[in-house]
């Protein structure tokens, strides 16, 4: 095993006592040899530690008492030490193949890697796992993991991911679940593909999974003015019978289960102009990676606009893309100098719609001259990048001065 870079030891730590330091590659913690930060976490949890490192060409072996309930205090420069598992499928909607070029190089990597899965709630496809694997999640309770099914019938799913290979899904979430796994699941769909009948079937059987299975994100494919496959997008007619589809099914859970179990991402709410659901109706998950409850979340985000230098007189203008323009001037209409401005997505092509993917340089070239307010309120979905970057790697920061413009992007400040 390559062994893990430490990009930081926090002072006074277990890590810090040992003789740890920035730039030492962490190997084995008491004679394990380590695949990621979880190993980390799970084999520092002893009382007397035992660090193998590497500084420089020299090999040290550093002992030290960890306190009670004390962190091992290390960060590292990568979270898996042996790479990241790749996507062995090859789907028609894969939203890395329909990126333009000349992107950073973290925006092309199709990464199907259960230990992301377990750290930063990305859905996976169960494509990728060996026998190793089944018993680490086990041993180790990686739990919740995050699982993309799209479809539980076991030929279509094979055929929607590319791959003639894929395992049936159904009795692979009965196996995470047996070992005591908690799965957040979620159906990408594609109009007159895998939703009507099939889309019945999958929440069927995911249902006769629960509790075992929490919930059923239900997400509408993204195609990109760069997609060169077969895909193409819900027309408001067709969004609508799904939309109905998974409403009576809410309704029957919630009744059956006591929660909704299956959740609509915020875009089929406002394609749509329905209203979004209360935070209640989410049943206390959070599902927000995925799109599902952002809307509510940032509408409810408290004082949300008492906090933005209102109280200074300066009026604001919200940046959003197109999808919520008509939900926001809704829920600002009537307050004060706040005004909101739609940012269309040239560079992704007007069918992406989402704030999220909006680039530094639309936002610019489009509100140049347009009369924007005093402060500039930025979505923070934009700057998801490693180093809180937009699409095309600017920072909040250089937007507002292209624009002459303090920025504010919520929970950050600029
Ligand atoms: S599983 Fe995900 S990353 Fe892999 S090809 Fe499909 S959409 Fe792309």
């Amino acid at each position: 095993m390559p062994g893990g870079l430490i990009s930081e030891v926090a002072p006074g730590s277990a890590a810090a006592r040992a003789g740890l330091r920035v730039g030492d590659v962490l190997l084995a913690i008491n004679g394990r040899e380590l695949r990621d930060v979880i190993d980390v976490q799970f084999y520092a949890a002893d009382d007397s530690i035992v660090f193998s490192a590497r500084r420089n060409d020299e090999r040290l072996e550093l002992a030290v008492r960890r306190r009670y309930s004390e962190t091992v205090g290390l960060s590292f420069a990568a979270p898996t030490f042996d790479g990241i598992r790749r996507c062995a499928n090859h789907c028609d909607f894969c939203f890395v193949d329909q990126m333009p070029g000349g992107l950073r190089r973290s925006l092309y990597i199709r990464d199907d890697d259960y230990r992301y899965s377990f750290l930063y709630g990305s859905y996976v496809t169960l494509t990728r796992l060996n026998e190793v694997d089944w018993e680490r999640i086990a041993e180790q309770n990686l739990s919740p993991l995050y699982v993309s099914v799209h479809v539980t019938e076991p030929e279509l799913r094979r055929t929607l991911l590319n791959n003639p290979m894929a395992p049936d899904i159904v009795p692979q979430l009965q196996r995470l679940i047996d070992a005591g796994i908690e799965l957040h699941t979620q159906l990408v769909l594609q109009p007159g593909v895998n939703d009507g009948a099939h889309l019945d079937r999958s929440v069927t059987d995911l249902v006769g999974l629960y509790p075992g299975v929490l919930s059923v994100s239900v997400v509408p494919v993204g195609i990109t003015r760069f997609h060169r496959g077969n895909c193409r997008a819900y027309t408001d007619l067709e969004m609508r019978a799904v939309f109905d589809q998974v409403s009576a099914w809410q309704d029957r859970l919630r009744r059956e289960l006591g929660i909704g179990f299956v959740y609509l991402s915020d875009e089929w709410y406002l394609r749509l102009d329905e209203p979004v659901p209360s935070r209640a109706e989410y049943d206390g998950l959070d599902l927000t990676e995925n799109g599902v409850g952002l809307v509510r979340r940032f509408l409810e985000s408290a004082s949300w606009h008492s906090r933005w230098s209102i109280s200074e007189e300066r009026s604001l203008t919200l940046v959003t893309g197109m999808l919520f323009a008509p939900s926001l001037r809704r829920a600002v209409a009537g307050i004060d100098r706040v005004n909101v401005a739609a940012v269309s997505n040239r560079f992704l092509g007007d069918t992406v719609t989402v704030a999220g993917l909006l680039t530094g340089e639309d936002v610019i070239t489009q509100l140049a001259g347009c009369g924007i307010g005093d402060v500039l309120v930025l979505p923070p979905a934009m700057f998801g990048g490693p180093e809180g970057q937009s699409l095309d790697e600017m920072r909040p920061e250089r937007i507002g001065a292209a624009l002459e413009r303090p920025v504010i992007v919520p929970e950050r400040s600029y």
